[in-house]
């Protein structure tokens, strides 16, 4: 049985090396034209075209977003953008709109996806978008494994599914509330996550008697039903995410690719600790959405984001028992830190003395500056802080 496809986001050039390292088979990125995620770090065509030629040389896949719902006012610069796409040749384009696959299915040789967006559920629709020419339907957010294996047998096409992080509260972004609440539309990138906001029910005399996240969903959270995913014949799992950090990027993948190869290796993962991990990034709280039968994913009961470690900065490089770090946040020498390195492994330590580009001993690390450690960790390592310790 073939073992799926590690999918993973690239917010920018940099995210594309961590997820690569960290474990991803293919990355999925978004340009500054017809994608969604419009506040994303969206690659310009130069990026996009280096990003392709880094996925080649190292044997890993990339696919490029155009999965916006797209008004007659988005479509003049279309046939200009899938020229360039063509010239660049990604592995895939990830469409949603009708017309924009059309358009492309004419104008280019590259393969089709068809993006959750689409809101595909059932294997006849699946067949429809196999008829026009797709390769990969990238199922919506509210099917089951079971549903997965049955559309797979019946049509025998590549399906992608989502494994892991923020779920919609509505049919995969076929929603307008951005667009009521800040003049947003989520179909074209400007989801503000409203949903998740707290919303007051109101007695009949216009009082609120009780502010609820009533819409809260709950993060996707896959990583125990592999073996399942795997014997419906999924071809590619999807990590959510082109918004996050390198450190929710290194932890997720770490995770997902140990538990992968244990499935390759036939071996059993140990996958209460993986889970365990996989908390300790920020989160909504974790449940299996809608790939088990019947969904429990609103969390009405949500406090805020969980979270034991927080992004802290980056090894850019390493040599001879010093690293240079770019440093996303403020952390002090003696801090306890988590320390994840491309192998997959992390491991817990306190953060040493930190000098400046200056050779100066300094206090405290500074958002957006470089700083050297005398530690021996490779280059692409991430480190992280311990929060629970910090407050204890
Ligand atoms: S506001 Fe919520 S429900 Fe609407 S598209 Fe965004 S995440 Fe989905």
């Amino acid at each position: 049985m073939k073992l799926p496809e590690l999918l993973a986001p690239a917010g920018n050039l940099d995210r594309l090396h961590t997820a690569y390292a960290f474990g991803a088979d293919a990355v999925y990125l978004a340009g500054q034209r017809f994608s969604l995620r419009k506040h994303a770090d969206n690659c310009s065509l130069d990026e996009i075209r280096s990003a392709t030629a880094i996925a080649r040389k190292m044997g890993k896949k990339i696919y490029i977003t155009m999965n916006i719902l797209a008004h007659e006012c988005d479509m003049a610069a279309l046939p200009e953008w899938l020229a360039h796409m063509e010239d660049i040749q990604p592995d895939a384009l990830i469409i949603a709109d009708a017309g924009i696959f059309a358009a492309a299915r004419k104008q280019t040789t590259i393969p089709l996806h068809i993006s959750t967006q689409a809101s595909v559920l059932n294997s006849r629709s699946s067949q429809f978008w196999i008829d026009q020419g797709a390769s990969r339907i990238i199922l919506g957010r509210e099917v089951s494994i079971a549903e997965c294996a049955h559309l797979f047998e019946t049509t025998g096409i590549d399906i992608e599914i989502f494994v892991h992080g923020s779920m919609c509260a509505s049919h995969s972004g076929k929603c307008v509330i951005s667009s009521y609440t800040a003049g947003r539309d989520s179909n074209r990138g400007g989801c503000m996550h409203s949903c998740r906001y707290q919303f007051g029910i109101e007695n009949n005399e216009q009082e609120i008697i009780q502010q609820t996240p009533l819409m809260n969903a709950q993060d996707l959270m896959g990583i125990s039903l592999l073996p399942d995913i795997q014997q419906a014949g999924i071809a590619s799992l999807k990590v959510e995410g082109r918004m996050k950090n390198d450190l929710y990027l290194a932890n997720t993948l770490s995770c997902y690719r140990a538990a992968l190869d244990a499935l390759a290796t036939k071996e059993s993962a140990p996958i209460h600790q993986l889970e365990e991990q996989l908390h300790t990034v920020s989160n909504r709280t974790l449940g299996a959405g809608f790939l088990q039968e019947r969904s429990t994913g609103v969390n009405t009961a949500f406090e805020g984001y969980q979270a034991q470690i927080k992004f802290l900065g980056k090894v850019r490089h390493s040599t001879a028992g010093t690293i240079v770090v770019e440093w996303k946040d403020g952390a002090v020498p003696g801090d306890a830190i988590r320390i994840l390195t491309p192998d997959g492994n992390y491991h817990d330590s306190t953060l040493p003395a930190i000098t400046n580009l200056h050779g100066e001993t300094v206090e405290r690390s500074r958002p957006n500056s470089i700083g050297f450690l005398k530690l021996d960790i490779p280059q692409g390592s991430v480190i992280a802080r311990h929060l629970l310790e910090e407050s204890a």
